[in-house]
């Protein structure tokens, strides 16, 4: 249930509605808008009568949310959520670009290639340290020494970090380590993981498993909101089909089907949503047609060493030849892309 307060309701009156909510035992949050002052309602196992809330001061309507998904509804939150990462935005006009090697393999390895990052305007350094690997004889990651070559390299070039949290063990230290805690594919489902992500106050970056609906993201997300964190910005990286000729299948249409559904940003991953590099331009460039929010792009210095994904991997002056396009594709559909940042890289 939602229930909407006047513009004008005050602190007493909307204090008046979180306690009324809270007595009937279930949770009260406030979604954050220009236009109305909004409480949603969780945690009631059943329809909620409107009667409990019209006729408290300040009160305007009780609306009952018809999604399973709730707090990262549309029907919630009309307006787009944007997530500050310091003084960068996800979910703006401008697209969010964040890009890096799949693994942090050493100290120069990820130094080497934020530099050059840094210089062709990117804003976000990914790079795994904690690796969930399908082969538990492959490189799972440098781990905590991997977590922190990667903020000493962001650090270096002024870019904030994205890495994945494998498990609840190292989760105080990924969290502390890095700018977005990024939650891969095959946790999409690890609900206590979710939880507790919606304890911290940092963005999460929510990857749709392989064989999730777009609907089981959404009520994924919810877990995280409904513990308090609606930072969250996600991510289609591609489902499992009976197609072999691509690693996954980038389900483009996820992108239009998330922004009717949710207000929450939707970027796309187009080197494990089609596993080969030479796919991943076109893919991106269609994802940011569709109305992506940003993407999320392998590259890497030398993709034939690569510890892990390296067929998927950009290198950097393919990478940069993306950016110069997707810039040309901004000018079309109405978004901005990072400029090139000259004289960073030695
Ligand atoms: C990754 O980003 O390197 C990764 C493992 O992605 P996914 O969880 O989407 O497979
Ligand atoms: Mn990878």
């Amino acid at each position: 249930m939602l229930i909407l307060m006047r513009q004008s309701a005050t602190l007493d009156e909307i204090e008046g509605v979180k306690a009324k909510v809270r007595s009937l035992g279930f949770t009260a949050h406030e979604i954050p808008g220009a236009q109305r002052i909004a409480i949603g309602i969780t945690g009631n196992k059943g329809r909620v009568s409107p009667d409990h809330f019209l006729s408290l001061p300040g009160v305007t309507d009780a609306i009952p949310v018809s999604r399973p998904f709730k707090l990262v509804s549309r029907e919630v939150k009309s307006e787009d959520s944007v997530i500050a990462v310091g003084n960068d935005m996800i979910g703006g006009r401008e697209l969010t670009i964040i890009a890096g090697p799949c693994s942090v393999e050493s100290r120069t390895q990820i130094l080497e290639v934020a530099l050059q990052l840094k210089d062709m305007g990117v804003k976000f350094l990914r790079g795994g340290a904690f690796k969930p690997r399908s082969s538990p004889y492959s490189f799972q990651g440098l781990k905590s020494e991997g977590l922190e070559y990667l903020r000493e390299a962001a650090d270096q070039a002024g870019l904030h970090t994205v890495t994945e949290v494998k498990d609840t063990e190292n989760l105080a230290e990924v969290v502390e380590m890095s700018d977005v805690i990024q939650v891969g594919a095959r946790n999409m489902y690890n609900f206590s993981l979710l939880e507790k992500l919606g304890e911290i106050r940092k963005p999460v970056l929510l990857k749709r498993g392989f064989s999730a609906t777009i609907e089981e993201l959404l009520m994924s997300a919810e877990y995280i909101a409904s513990k308090g964190n609606y930072q969250i910005i996600l991510c289609e990286r591609g489902i499992r089909t009976f197609e072999t000729y691509t690693r996954n299948t980038l389900d483009l249409n996820a992108v239009p089907v998330v922004k009717k559904l949710s207000h929450l940003p939707i970027i796309v991953d187009p080197s494990h949503g089609t596993g080969a590099w030479d796919l991943v331009i076109p893919m991106a460039q269609a994802a940011v047609v569709a109305g992506a929010d940003g993407l999320i792009i392998e590259v890497h210095p030398n993709p034939d060493s690569a510890l892990s994904d390296g067929f998927q991997s950009l290198r950097p002056d393919k990478f940069r030849m993306l950016l110069d396009r997707l810039r040309d594709l901004g000018v079309v559909i109405g978004r901005t892309c990072p400029e090139e940042v000259r004289g960073v890289a030695p």
